[in-house]
């Protein structure tokens, strides 16, 4: 019970619960005891699962009502040692002091998540919750609270980006992977105002008469320390930790730099990530890099992917409408491997489509993929969007479709992307190509 002052301070007013200070105390005290004791115990932070439209669905009253159930179903759960704590607004945290192994823990916490997905009676409605966990356990005299806490923290991060309902136990690899995304993070960041991140271009040429029809813009990364690092990696790192807007305005400016010095009729293309696709600044930021390096809108192309529709789909049309006004052309990308929905084909009017390299480098060998790409094909026609087939690594995936009318390819077979100068050799030496048939 809460009842002197220096209580107060220890207990959560709205659920009764100890607070985050009372559990660091309570695992302090443990670590203490434990010095000679060689037992683990465990810790575990608990996160309700949307439960902010609850809030906002019923009201903030009935939303302090189901904080308060959660508390009591929680705490009747707890054994006679564990304790349970309310440390956020929908977050709690539990001290199982004779909980020693991953799977005890793991097992405990199921039921817990269990005990909360029972409906919630709210006057005449009910309503439902699901919660994700991150456990970590102590092993040695050499960890604190705020490190047990951070892992607890970090399994947590990792469960709830796996779904809904989900329980995590810290495990070394975590710890190791999340060090070394805070190392690639960090020389990114030096590297982005460095200005060391540079453009590569892949030719995308027309299947017919193998000519080159533009470029595709990929960015590349080599890090004096960690050496080269692929965008498949350093790409979703950029997005996840907020570097992705500066690194693709410094990447476009170079591309476009770099473009201006390419015969006109080639256009440019670049990928857009979905965070991109959420922040109003991007349409803006793009038009201000085409004034400044004086590149023509209108040989631009916009890569984004079904994906980056998906978050927030009303931002996301507005910034393709705001491209659409300068003159550029919206191409969607890696076409049939997301959440592919032909909806959206009819929503935003793209004009472009690029069929994903998982269906074309299976073209020749797997039946399903040649009718899918060939559907793809007749969709295209009918809705009269361009097409190019990425990924082509020999002849034959590229004669058969060219055969199937095809009209767009780009692949290994045509081109590996290249830095700007080799892109420069390389459209002089196929610019001069037909010359030399001439004369021969
Ligand atoms: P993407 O936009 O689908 O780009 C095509 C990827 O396929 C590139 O990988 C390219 O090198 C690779 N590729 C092209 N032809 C072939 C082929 O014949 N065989 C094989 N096996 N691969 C081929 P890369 O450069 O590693 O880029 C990976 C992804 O990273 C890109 O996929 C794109 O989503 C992202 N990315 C790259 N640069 C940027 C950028 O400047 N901004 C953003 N937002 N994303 C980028
Ligand atoms: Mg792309
Ligand atoms: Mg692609």
């Amino acid at each position: 019970m809460a009842s002197n002052p220096a209580d107060l301070e220890f207990t959560d007013p709205l659920t009764g619960l100890g607070n985050h200070r009372r559990l660091q105390d309570k695992i302090d005290r443990l670590i203490s005891e434990r010095a000679d004791d060689p037992a683990p115990f465990a810790v575990g932070l608990l996160d309700l699962d949307g439960f902010k439209p609850i809030n906002d669905l019923f009201g903030r009253a009935a939303g302090d009502f189901i904080l308060q159930q959660v508390a009591l179903r929680l705490n009747a759960a707890m054994d006679d040692s564990a304790t349970v704590a309310r440390v956020g607004a929908d977050e709690f945290a539990f001290l199982y002091p004779m909980v020693f192994s991953e799977d005890a823990i793991s097992q405990k916490t199921r039921m817990l998540i269990e005990i909360l997905s029972a409906p919630y009676d709210i006057g005449e409605r009910t309503a439902r919750l699901s919660a994700s966990v991150g456990c970590s356990l102590f092993y040695s005299g050499d960890e604190t609270t705020a490190h047990l806490l951070n892992k607890a923290e970090t399994a947590l991060y990792h469960a709830k980006r796996s779904g809904r309902g989900g329980v995590v136990v810290y495990t070394r690899e975590m710890e190791e992977a999340a060090k070394r995304v805070t190392r690639i993070e960090q020389a990114l960041r030096r590297a982005v105002s460095a200005g060391e991140v540079e453009p590569h271009f892949q030719p995308i040429v027309d299947l017919v008469s193998r000519k080159t029809i533009g470029f595709e813009t990929l960015a590349r990364w080599t890090d004096r320390d960690l050496g080269f690092v692929s965008p498949a990696t350093f790409i979703p790192i950029a997005e996840e930790r907020g570097i992705i807007a500066p690194l693709s305005q410094l990447v476009l400016r170079k591309a476009t730099e770099a473009a201006r010095a390419w015969p006109e009729h080639l256009f440019l293309s670049f990928n857009l990530s979905p965070s991109q696709l959420v922040d109003q600044n991007t349409g803006l930021q793009i038009l201000s890099i085409l004034n400044r390096t004086g590149f023509d809108p209108r040989r631009l192309e916009v890569e984004i992917t079904e994906t980056g529709l998906m978050t927030d789909p009303a931002s996301a049309e507005k910034i393709v409408n705001d491209l659409r006004r300068i003159g550029a052309r919206i191409s969607l990308d890696d076409f049939g491997t997301g959440q592919s929905s032909l909806g959206r084909l009819r929503e935003f009017n793209f004009d472009k489509l690029k069929i994903d390299r998982a269906f074309v480098s299976s073209i020749l060998d797997d039946k399903p993929s040649e009718h899918i790409i060939r559907a793809i094909l007749a969709m295209c026609e009918g809705l009269n969007m361009d097409v190019v087939a990425e990924g082509i690594e020999d002849e034959g995936q590229a004669a058969r479709l060219e055969q199937f009318g095809c009209a767009g390819g780009q692949g290994f077979l045509f081109g590996r992307p290249s830095n700007a100068e080799a892109t420069l050799g390389y459209l002089r030496n196929t610019l001069r190509a037909p010359q030399t048939a001439n004369i021969s």
